[in-house]
C-alpha cells in the first residue's frame, strides 16, 4: 500500500545507486544532461521538453532532450538513453515509456557514473535508479475518487445510487495502478454499500486499462460499455484518469445520444479547462509541469555541486527492488468552483478562466 505521508528526510548526492558504492564529488558546472520523454500523449509531455532545455541552458547545463517516438517507442528510448550514456551525460532524467524495460539501460548510465531521475513516472525493478520526481499519484486518485463523489452529488440530478463506470490508464506506466489505487481508496466502500454501481461489473485494473494511454481505446471500451449495458440504463459518471481519456470518454456518451456523465480528469489540459468552465467535464487535476520540471533541475544542480539531493519522502516508491527516495510535489483539484484561484499562477490557463466569467 502507498504511504500517504513522507517523512522529511535526505540523501547524499550521487550516492544513492547500486550498492550506494560512488561517491558524491559533483561534476562540470557544464556538464551534459540527458532527458529521455516519453511519446507526446499528453500536453504536459510537450511542455517538459521545452521547459527542460530552456531551464537546463539556463543553469549552464547542456542538455539532450529525447522524445521517444510514437512507433517502437520503447526500443527507442532504451537506445536514447544508452546514447545519453555513451555522449558522457552526468544526469539522465527519464519520463519512462514503459518502466519495466530499462533496467539495462539504467544499469549502464549508473556504472558510467552517471545518475538517473525518474520523471513523474517510476522505474520499476532496478537499483540503479538515484531518485523519483513526481506528483503524489495516490493522492492524485484519491483527489479523483473524491471528486467523482461530489459531483455525482451535485450533477446527477437524482439521489445515489448512482451508476458509474471505471477508466485506468496504460499498464506499462507504472503510474496507473497507483492513480487507480488511490481512487478506490476512496470508491470501493461507496461501491460495497451500494451508493455507486459500476454496471459493466468491471472493477478491476485489467478491466479498466487504456492501453498506451490512447484516446481512441478509451473511447471504444466506453462504446462497447455503452452499448451492452446502457440502452436503458442512464450513466451518471465516469472515472478517468486523465483529461485526455475524458475527452473521449465524453464523446463517446455524446455519440451514444447519452446525457453527457460526471467524468474526471488529470494535466488541465487546455481543451479540458474550456470543457470545464463549459460545464460539460466536471474535474481535472492541476499538476503544474513548471514546479516538476524545476523541482528536477534542482536535483540536478545538487548533484552537480555533490551536495545533498533534497527528498521529501523515502517510503512510498518501493520499485520492486529498493524504496527510490522521492521528490513528491502536491496535486491540485480542479473544478469550476475553484479553477481561478487553482491556475492562479498558471497564466494561460487563467486566461481561460477569465475568458468564461463575463
Ligand atoms: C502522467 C499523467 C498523464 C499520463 C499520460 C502519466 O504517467 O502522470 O499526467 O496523463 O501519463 O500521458
Amino acid at each position: 500500500a502507498f504511504a500517504l505521508t513522507g517523512c522529511s528526510s535526505s540523501a547524499r548526492g550521487g550516492d544513492s545507486g547500486a550498492g550506494g558504492s560512488s561517491t558524491a564529488k559533483g561534476f562540470a558546472a557544464d556538464a551534459k544532461i540527458g532527458v529521455a520523454l516519453p511519446d507526446k500523449t499528453s500536453e504536459n509531455w510537450v511542455l517538459a521538453g521545452k521547459l527542460f532545455t530552456d531551464g537546463l541552458t539556463k543553469a549552464g547545463f547542456k542538455p539532450d532532450v529525447q522524445y521517444a517516438p510514437a512507433s517502437n517507442t520503447v526500443a527507442e528510448q532504451q537506445n536514447q538513453i544508452s546514447a545519453m550514456v555513451t555522449g558522457g551525460a552526468k544526469v539522465i532524467i527519464i519520463g519512462a515509456k514503459d518502466g519495466k524495460q530499462l533496467s539495462t539501460q539504467v544499469k549502464a548510465a549508473h556504472d558510467a557514473g552517471a545518475t538517473v531521475i525518474a520523471y513523474d513516472r517510476l522505474i520499476e525493478n532496478t537499483d540503479a535508479v538515484g531518485y523519483y520526481v513526481a506528483f503524489d499519484n495516490f493522492k492524485v486518485g484519491q483527489l479523483q475518487g473524491q471528486a467523482l463523489l461530489d459531483g455525482l452529488a451535485k450533477r446527477a440530478g437524482h439521489a445515489a445510487p448512482y451508476n458509474i463506470e471505471l477508466f485506468s490508464g496504460s499498464a506499462d506506466d507504472a503510474n496507473s495502478a497507483v492513480f487507480f489505487k488511490g481512487a478506490m481508496d476512496v470508491l470501493q466502500s461507496k461501491i460495497k454499500d451500494g451508493t455507486l454501481k459500476v454496471v459493466s461489473g468491471q472493477t478491476e485494473i485489467t478491466q479498466t486499462a487504456t492501453d498506451g494511454w490512447k484516446a481512441e481505446n478509451a473511447q471504444r471500451r466506453m462504446d462497447a460499455i455503452l452499448t451492452a449495458n446502457y440502452s436503458s440504463a442512464n450513466l451518471d459518471g465516469v472515472l478517468s484518469p486523465n483529461d485526455t481519456l475524458a475527452r473521449a470518454i465524453i464523446t463517446s456518451a455524446q455519440q451514444a445520444g447519452k446525457k453527457v456523465p460526471v467524468v474526471t480528469g488529470q494535466d488541465s489540459e487546455v481543451e479540458s479547462v474550456k470543457s470545464i468552465m463549459e460545464g460539460v467535464q466536471y474535474s481535472t487535476i492541476n499538476k503544474d509541469t513548471t514546479l516538476l520540471v524545476a523541482q528536477a533541475i534542482k536535483m540536478a544542480q545538487e548533484l552537480q555541486k555533490g551536495s545533498t539531493v533534497d527528498v521529501n519522502d523515502t517510503k512510498s516508491y518501493n520499485n520492486g527492488v529498493k524504496v527510490v527516495p522521492s521528490y513528491l510535489l502536491a496535486p491540485v483539484i480542479v473544478t469550476k468552483d475553484n479553477a481561478a484561484d487553482a491556475y492562479a499562477n498558471v497564466p494561460n490557463l487563467l486566461d481561460i478562466v477569465k475568458s468564461y466569467s463575463k
